[in-house]
């Protein structure tokens, strides 16, 4: 049978205490126990369906939690402060002091600086290669390697990872498969595909309200109750936890993301046509000229089409900020990092999002200083809005 993420959500009955139709929110940190048994029980992990403490589990938390991990089709989830807060977790629960890591050398700047800088408080070596390279990956697992890490769209550079390859690799080796799956909910579902664990930023599309920072970890129960054991498990001991009200909000934009992201990719596959029309240098993987873009059409879920981000290499950075100071004039969207939000956003993602990136390995990346991120909105017209683009291209004789 298909695998349909959101169908899987809507069909979900999560209720309130009194029959509400969105479940209750909870507001407390901690939870009485009948008995003082009980309480010992859940404390061993040996009581289903008991809270003991909000840090661990609240009922808000695990309605969301339940929605994510129906939506990405694993056994369980977990949600979060903050995409940060998933892939740091994830990261330190499967590691140990000596381990070492493959990561993709294209990933959202913080991830790259906890990889790559943090990480090395804790002895744990990570090597990074290019991840639509399969053969680089091999060669690149080591002995000690616990994980292979990668994004299922890469930010910036909207590079496709080869989720079955790449599982294919982790399986062999016996290790992890960790897919950050931020810029592409619903259109790709990277457990069906063979990944272990699926880490997200809820910031973005799935929230898609820009009034909030949460994330989400998706996994089998047995990595879920690890992160949270009461004894060893880095979201317990850590304590990067969501607040209830929010994950309460969440659920309920979480509901329309279907028709979200649908309106986000018809939007941003229009622009990447046009802009392509207009001989610019554009990355979008709906674009047949997209090096990974056969390999996209094999993985994605159709009906949700490429995604709304695309990249557009204007040269130079000096260039880039004149066409987005323009572009926020004229009423295109706002000069702004982060992306999956009802309005365009647009920033230069070597001097943003990207910067924690030394230059040199931008370059290597392939990363080039005028490259400008734009997560298109849900615009109604977009044929307007492109008009409005290229009025600010033609001022700026960029076209
Ligand atoms: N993963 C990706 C791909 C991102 O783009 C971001 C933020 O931009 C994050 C993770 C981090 O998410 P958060 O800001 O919610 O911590």
């Amino acid at each position: 049978m298909k695998f349909d993420p959101a169908s899987n959500i809507q069909d979900l009955k999560q209720f309130g205490e009194f029959g509400d139709v969105n479940p209750s929110v909870t507001d407390s940190a901690t939870y009485t126990f009948m008995e003082a048994t009980t309480m010992a029980e859940t404390f061993e992990g040996k009581q289903e369906g008991c809270f003991l403490y909000s840090r661990h589990w609240n009922p808000s938390n695990k309605y969301l939690a339940e929605a994510l991990a129906a939506m990405e089709g694993t056994e369980s989830g977990w949600v979060t402060a903050s995409g940060m807060g998933a892939i740091t977790t994830t990261i330190l629960q499967l590691c140990n002091s000596g381990d070492h890591i493959v990561s993709s050398m294209t990933t959202y700047g913080g991830t790259f600086a906890f990889l790559h800088n943090y990480l090395k408080k804790f002895n744990i070596e990570v090597s990074f290669v290019d991840i639509t390279n399969i053969e680089s990956v091999k060669s690149a697992v080591r002995p000690n390697t616990r994980l292979i890490y990668t994004e299922s769209m890469t930010n910036p550079l909207l590079q496709i990872s080869d989720i079955p390859s790449l599982a294919k690799i982790a399986d062999d080796n016996n290790i992890k498969l960790v897919v950050d799956n931020t810029f592409t909910p619903m259109i790709i579902a990277p457990a069906k595909l063979g990944a272990h664990i699926v880490v997200s930023s809820l910031t973005k599309f799935i929230n898609g309200k820009n009034d909030c920072v949460a994330g989400a970890i998706c996994a089998d129960k047995e990595f879920i109750d690890s992160i949270i054991d009461v004894n060893t498990g880095s979201a317990m001991i850590l304590g990067p936890i969501l607040d209830s009200f929010r994950s309460s909000a969440i659920l309920k934009n979480l509901h329309t993301l279907h028709l979200r992201m649908k309106q986000h990719s018809y939007n941003a596959m229009l622009l990447a046509k046009k802009f392509r029309e207009l001989n610019l240098k554009v990355i979008y993987p709906g674009l047949n000229n997209h090096p990974q873009h056969e390999l996209f059409k094999k993985l994605m879920i159709q009906e949700y089409g490429f995604g709304g981000m695309i990249a557009v290499d204007f040269g130079t950075a000096e260039k880039a900020g004149k066409l987005m100071n323009r572009m926020q004039m004229e009423g295109v969207g706002y000069l702004a990092v982060s992306l999956g939000y009802f309005k365009t956003l647009f920033s230069n993602s070597g001097r943003s999002t990207s910067s924690e990136v030394p230059e040199e390995i931008q370059k290597d990346m392939g990363l080039s200083e005028g490259l400008v991120r734009l997560s298109i909105g849900l615009d109604n017209d977009i044929e307007r809005t492109y008009e409005m683009i290229l009025r600010c291209m033609k001022e700026l004789k960029i076209v």
